[in-house]
C-alpha cells in the first residue's frame, strides 16, 4: 500500500479536542486505502514551557538533559494521539525517536539524522496499525537522546517518508500553505498551489514555516511535500521538483526576516588566511553565517561584515573580538535590529531588470540598504528592522504579487 506521512505542528495539538480532530484526519486519510505514518510535534507552546523550566532549575541548563527534557514534550502529544485513535477505533501505536529507529549524530539541540532503520514502523504498518512517530528527537550510536534544533519536526517527517518510500510527506499547520508574503504583514499576499525547493528554502518566511532541513531533504530524495491547514481542507501548497512554465521567470514571493543581527570587523588586514580563521571558528562554535560582504581594499585593509541570527549574536563577538585583536584588525561592531528582505523566483540571475526594481521601490519607499547579496532565484537586501514591513509591502506591490 502506498505511504503517507503526515506531520501534525504544535498548534495542531494544542489540547484534547484537537488532539482528537486530527485522529478524525488520520482516520479519513487512512480510509482512503494509504499506510499512515504520523509524526506530532509537542502540544502547544510545550517545548518553550519544558526550556523555561529548565532555565528555572539551572543558569546553563546542561544539553544532554535538556535534549531528554524536550524530548518528552513530542511522547506526550504522540501518546495521547495514539489513545484517542485507538478510542476511535484505529489502531495506533505512538513509537519514540529510538523505537521508530531514528539514529543521529551526537550533538545536542542539533543533532541531525545520521540514519533511520524503519523496520519496526514497516511492521506496525503491516499489522495494519497507525505508526505515531515523535517528531523532533532521535538516538546516538550510544543511545543518548537527541534534539533536532526547533522545528525539528519537520525533518523526522521528511526523513521519514524518504526511508519508507513514501509516496508523499504532508505537513499540516495553522496557515493553509506558503504565501507570496507574509500574510499579517501583507493583507492581499496570495497562497502558492505549488513551488520549488529551492525557492520555499527562500520563502520559509511567508506563511507556513519549516525547518530548512526538511526541504533539502524533500530535494534531496525528491520527495513531494504538500503544505497545508489541520483546520480547513483548503488545498494548500506542493512543494516539488515540477513547477510549471508559465510560473518560470518570474518574481514568487517576498521573503523577509527580523530575526537579523550584523557584524563588522572594521580595517582587517588583507592577507590570505584571514576570512578563513575567522569563518572556521565561527563554524566551530556552531554559529551560522549568513550574508557576507567584504569591502575592497583601501591600503591593505577591507572592512568585514556578515549577519547571523540575532539570537547568536553574543557568542558570534565572543568568536570574533579576539580573532580580529590578534589579527590586528580595527574595532569589531554590531547592529541587533536589521531585517533581512528577498525577493525570490527561479531564474533571476539572467535579468538585471529585478535588482534595479527592488532598489528603486524600496528607494521609493524610503527604505535605506545596509547590505545586498544575491544567488541564482534571489535578491536580498539588509535593512533595518523598523522598514521591514514597509519594504516588504513596496516589494509585494512593485512585484505585482497580488495579481494572479
Ligand atoms: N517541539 C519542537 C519545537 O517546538 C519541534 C517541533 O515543533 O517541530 O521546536
Ligand atoms: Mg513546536
Amino acid at each position: 500500500m502506498p505511504i503517507i506521512v503526515q506531520k501534525y505542528g504544535g498548534s495542531s495539538l494544542a489540547d484534547a479536542e484537537k488532539v482528537r480532530g486530527v485522529a478524525r484526519r488520520i482516520i479519513a486519510a487512512k480510509a482512503k486505502g494509504d499506510d499512515i505514518v504520523v509524526v506530532c510535534s509537542a502540544m502547544g507552546d510545550s517545548t518553550d514551557d519544558l526550556l523555561a523550566l529548565s532555565r528555572q532549575v539551572a543558569t546553563t541548563p546542561v544539553e544532554r538533559e535538556v535534549d531528554l527534557l524536550l524530548s518528552t514534550g513530542e511522547m506526550v502529544s504522540c501518546a495521547l494521539l495514539a489513545m484517542a485513535l485507538n478510542d476511535m477505533d484505529c489502531t495506533a501505536v505512538s513509537l519514540t525517536g529510538l523505537q521508530a529507529g531514528i539514529q543521529t549524530e551526537s550533538l545536542h539541540g542539533k543533532a541531525r539524522i545520521a540514519d533511520v532503520a524503519p523496520e519496526r514502523i514497516e511492521a506496525e504498518l503491516e499489522a495494519g496499525k497507525v505508526a505515531v512517530v515523535c517528531g523532533f528527537q532521535g538516538v546516538t550510536k550510544a543511545q543518548e537522546v537527541t534534539t533536532l534544533g526547533r522545528g525539528g519536526s519537520d525533518t523526522t517527517a521528511v526523513a521519514l517518508a524518504a526511508a519508507l518510500k513514501a509516496e508523499r510527506c504532508e505537513i499540516y499547520t495553522d496557515v493553509e500553505g506558503i504565501y507570496t508574503a507574509d500574510p499579517r504583514i501583507v493583507p492581499e499576499a496570495r497562497k502558492l498551489s505549488e513551488i520549488g525547493y529551492e525557492e520555499m528554502l527562500e520563502l520559509a518566511s511567508s506563511g507556513a514555516k519549516m525547518q530548512p532541513r526538511s526541504i533539502e531533504l524533500g530535494e534531496l530524495y525528491d520527495i513531494p511535500i504538500l503544505v497545508a491547514s489541520t483546520f480547513s481542507d483548503a488545498p494548500g501548497t506542493l512543494i516539488h521538483r515540477e513547477v510549471a512554465m508559465e510560473v518560470r521567470n518570474r518574481v514568487r514571493g517576498v521573503a523577509s526576516d527580523t530575526n537579523v543581527a550584523k557584524v563588522t570587523v572594521l580595517a582587517v588586514p588583507d592577507k590570505p588566511g584571514i576570512a578563513a580563521t575567522f569563518f572556521e571558528q565561527l563554524t566551530d562554535a556552531a554559529v551560522s553565517v549568513d550574508t557576507i560582504v567584504q569591502n575592497t581594499s583601501v591600503e591593505k585593509l577591507s572592512d568585514l561584515s556578515f549577519t547571523v541570527d540575532r539570537t547568536e549574536i553574543a557568542k558570534a563577538l565572543a568568536v570574533v573580538e579576539p580573532i580580529a585583536a590578534k589579527v590586528g584588525a580595527g574595532s569589531v561592531t554590531h547592529d541587533a535590529a536589521l531585517a533581512k528582505v528577498s525577493v525570490v523566483g527561479t531564474g533571476m540571475q539572467n535579468s538585471p531588470g529585478y535588482a534595479s526594481t527592488m532598489f528603486r521601490s524600496l528607494a521609493d519607499a524610503g527604505v535605506n540598504i545596509e547590505m545586498i547579496s544575491t544567488s541564482e532565484i534571489r535578491i536580498t537586501c539588509i535593512v533595518s528592522e523598523s522598514q521591514c514591513a514597509d519594504a516588504v509591502r513596496a516589494l509585494h506591490k512593485a512585484f505585482e504579487l497580488d495579481q494572479d
